[in-house]
């Protein structure tokens, strides 16, 4: 089974009777919000499932050397219907939805293989936390780290200052943007030495944070650095997209 059937496998597979009431609110499509048939596990329907750009692949495998993390592991192309949910989770408080999109990445983890220390998702300033009122790639890394059976690691990256919006900004840019923005704290070196890190981002762009990331990780001792993600603009495809990434 390749990947990307995998994950339609996944998307179609039929409830059982404990996900039904796992999942009772996956009435409606995250996307287009019609009812959606309660099979459909991950609250996407069908009709969206089909138009949504799955990847089998890794986006960043023809630029890895260009960044600290080893690889990116993502279900699909930041696209309309991808974008739909991820505003969803992330501007409108939709937070149910990292527990369906959570388990979707959970998934594409377990297809693509590895071993994992730990589960460390992308922080935010607490600023921003404060004013969101949650981080959604806190939320994502619950439900994964659920899956995986792994720990969530929070106290091992912290984002030390604000960085305005990198909207429109070219990757090079982004990169001198967020350069020192963030750490590993003091104490988390002892922990992360020689960790096989999994790191949570909701979407991948231009790669700078998952980089500024992975930077501060492997400074601090980390071993590896593998992204997971819902959704990422594979470089070069659909570059209009990034511009309509929320911060
Ligand atoms: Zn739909």
């Amino acid at each position: 089974m390749t990947p990307e059937g995998g994950i339609r496998g996944i998307l179609s597979k039929a409830a059982s009777g404990a996900l039904d009431l796992v999942f009772p609110k996956n009435l409606y499509c995250l996307c287009c919000e019609d009812t959606c048939e309660k099979s459909r596990i991950h609250g996407i329907c069908d009709s969206c499932a089909a138009q949504m750009n799955w990847l089998d692949h890794d986006p960043f495998r023809a630029s890895l050397d260009e960044f600290a993390f080893d690889r990116v592991m993502s279900c699909c192309v930041y696209g309309f219907y991808a974008r739909k949910i991820i505003h969803g989770l992330k501007l409108h408080s939709r937070t149910y939805i990292a527990e369906n999109i959570g388990l979707l990445m959970a998934e594409k983890a377990k297809l693509e293989g590895g071993s994992f220390t730990a589960v460390v998702p992308v922080p935010m300033t607490p600023a921003k936390k404060r004013k969101r009122g949650y981080n959604q790639t806190e939320l994502l890394s619950k439900y994964i780290s659920r899956e995986l059976k792994l720990p969530v690691w929070k106290d091992v990256l912290e984002k030390v200052r604000e960085t305005r919006s990198m909207r429109l900004s070219t990757g090079e840019e982004r990169r001198s943007l967020l350069e020192g923005a963030y750490k590993a704290p003091e104490g988390a070196r002892g922990k992360l030495n020689g960790a096989d890190i999994l790191l949570v981002d909701d979407v991948v762009t231009t790669g700078s944070t998952a980089d500024a990331c992975a930077i501060a990780l492997k400074d601090a001792g980390a071993r590896s650095v593998s992204v997971l993600c819902f959704a990422s603009t594979a470089r070069g495809y659909i570059d209009s997209a990034e511009d309509n990434v929320v911060q």
